[in-house]
């Protein structure tokens, strides 16, 4: 839910005491990877007040909306299978000798042949993520969720702070912050519309 403004990647939440006192900070894994345009090292309880009011400002009287995962249709399967069947039959059909037996088993067939075309007709829906509003805003979940329910829900919304500090190396203070609350398209596009009317 926090995560580096150079590089996208998540920080990671660290602790060191220094003179007695404990300090939480946010860093980025790959920082040495850009730091030449600036640290992605941010005090923790800061970044995260600043999560929470731009988070709150901009998408909290918005619905949530979280992501599901829609699972795709059985149709390539059934397909499968019915055409395996077929086969056997056909196969069967070439084996047998009475006029009763290949009467019987061309029934089967023509069945098969109907699911076949039947199937082959339907349109594919393929495995896929959708975002779904869940009822109630971001601003009620927030208020009455603890800490965890609260990174919960913008786990499951995907909605992150990107931070980073220009151009200081090292340290844990000063430089000048830069951020942009990242919203998830579909909660960008409802954020839109809501400006719009
Ligand atoms: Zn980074």
């Amino acid at each position: 839910m926090v995560s580096c403004i150079w590089c996208g990647e998540n920080l990671h939440h660290n602790q060191m005491t220094v003179k007695g006192n404990r300090y939480r900070y946010y860093r980025c894994p790959n920082h040495r990877e850009h730091s030449g345009e600036g640290v992605s090292m941010v005090p923790a309880a800061e970044a995260e007040e600043l999560l929470e009011s731009e988070f709150l400002e901009q998408a909290g009287d918005l619905p949530i909306t979280e992501r599901v995962w829609v699972p795709g249709d059985t149709r390539d399967q059934e397909l499968r299978e019915a055409v395996a069947a077929l086969d056997e039959l056909t196969r069967l059909a070439g084996a047998v000798q009475s006029a009763t037996a290949r009467e019987r088993l061309t029934g089967q067939i023509g069945a098969i042949d109907r699911r076949i075309l039947e199937l082959e007709s339907q349109p594919v829906r393929e495995a896929h993520w959708e975002y779904r509003e869940v009822g109630g805003t971001y601003r009620d979940a927030w208020e009455t969720g603890n800490t965890e329910q609260r990174r919960s829900l913008l786990l499951r919304s995907g909605i992150t702070l990107r931070i980073g500090v220009k151009g200081r190396r090292g340290g844990h203070s000063g430089g000048a912050w830069t951020w942009e609350l990242h919203l998830p398209e579909p909660i960008a596009d409802a954020l839109a519309r809501t400006r719009r009317s």
